[in-house]
């Protein structure tokens, strides 16, 4: 039986091992954390992220456990509408985007890959085109190497050599929020240089993300933080912060990857944020390693020429990771003529527009 290696345990190594699986594959996963574990916070799987779990038959458990998302719009702090989504159309056209906790999307990935087949608390310290992966453990050989080891990846650097993430000006917090009156709906805010939005979880908690332009590695800045930033914009924002625990915070500098000039080496391919980590500001991440995680499997139990899924996945996902960088950028502008010149902008534009420019992003079949 053929082997695939899949260096990393998180959402890209977990569905990459399941569709292996379902190819007829042996998996051997080797993840460097004592435990499969995700971050305490929501995640949302936009409809193209639906269909790749629809291909490795996951589409109906995700949908049960979690909720789908109705975004509104995009507003300005104090709550007055910038852009007006039409949801509906959205999901006659493309399918609905759906929110859930990160904990439960891997909880259903890792009950799909075999128990024997997950090795944690190994670390791989190097990855050889010739099918090799050395590891805090040994040796493991494989027909096909996977670097599923996230934006820092080790395995990259026999495919592409060392390559410096990007850091975007800002930062992000997350927290998951129990609010004290219901919440139905979700929705973004766009400040000056700040950005705050929220979304609804299946059991009803609320997970909030914030961004503000800060110097890379700036230390602190937890709940209270937030609360100073923005505790005074519109409603449910000052209601959801003083509901929010301090333990539950989460602050992370936000980086990419450049554009790699290519995703395989001989054996290796890259998936994930190993081969296009970017700015959360589609929401397309961990989409991307779903799709990422199908395309190869296929390909690779097709004729194994790795080749064709980097000319598959390439361009998509740089393009993907430029449109998040460039969302990004104009988002946290921070000028006072430039924050009124977007805004107006925004005001402007038909939902019709925004409803269009998803479609390259939305329309992946596989
Ligand atoms: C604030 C924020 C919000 C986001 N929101 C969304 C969203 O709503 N929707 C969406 O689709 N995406 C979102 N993303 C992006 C998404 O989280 C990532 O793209 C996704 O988690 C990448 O998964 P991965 O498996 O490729 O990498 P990772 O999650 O980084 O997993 C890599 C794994 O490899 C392991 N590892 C690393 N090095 C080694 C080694 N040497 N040996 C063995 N194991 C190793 C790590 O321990 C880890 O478990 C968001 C990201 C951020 C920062």
């Amino acid at each position: 039986m053929p082997k695939a290696v899949i260096v990393g345990g998180g959402i890209g190594g977990l569905a990459t091992a399941i569709a292996f699986t379902r190819q007829g594959w042996d998996v051997e996963v080797l993840e460097r954390s004592t435990r499969i574990a995700e971050v305490g916070a929501g995640i949302s799987l936009w409809p193209n992220a639906l269909r790749a779990l629809n291909a490795l038959g996951l589409g109906d458990e995700i949908r049960k456990q979690a909720r789908e998302e109705r975004s509104a719009g995009i507003r300005d702090s104090k709550g007055r509408w910038l852009a007006r989504a039409d949801a509906d159309a959205i999901r006659e056209r493309y399918g609905s985007p759906v929110m859930m906790h990160r904990a439960d999307l891997l909880d259903i990935l890792r009950s799909e890959v075999p128990e024997s087949a997950v090795h944690t608390g190994i670390s791989a310290t190097e990855a050889r085109t010739d099918g090799a992966v050395v590891h805090s453990a040994g040796t493991s050989t494989g027909d096909v190497i996977v670097g599923a080891d996230g934006i820092r990846s080790v395995v990259r650097r026999a495919v592409c050599g060392p390559i410096e993430p990007r850091y975007s000006g800002y930062t992000a917090w997350r927290v998951v929020v129990t609010p004290s009156e219901p919440i139905n709906d979700m929705g973004e805010s766009w400040g000056s240089g700040e950005r705050f939005g929220y979304g609804v979880l299946p059991d009803r908690r609320v997970y909030c993300f914030a961004t503000a332009d800060m110097a890379a590695g700036t230390q602190g800045g937890g709940l209270s933080e937030m609360r100073a930033r923005f505790g005074s914009w519109h409603a449910p924002i000052p209601a959801l912060l003083a509901a929010a625990d301090e333990s539950a915070v989460l602050k992370h500098d936000l980086y990419d990857l450049p554009p790699l000039k290519t995703y395989v080496a001989d054996r290796i391919a890259l998936v994930g944020d190993a081969a296009h980590a970017m700015t959360p500001n589609l929401g397309q991440g961990a989409c991307q390693a779903l799709e990422d995680a199908v395309v190869l499997a296929r390909v690779a139990a097709e004729d194994g020429d790795l080749a064709r899924f980097d000319a598959q996945r390439r361009p998509r996902t740089q393009m993907i990771v430029k449109r998040s960088r460039m969302i990004g950028a104009v988002g946290q502008l921070s000028s006072p003529l430039a924050v009124l010149a977007r805004n107006t902008l925004l005001r402007l534009t038909p939902p019709s527009a925004q409803f269009k420019s998803l479609a390259p992003v939305l329309d992946w079949e596989g």
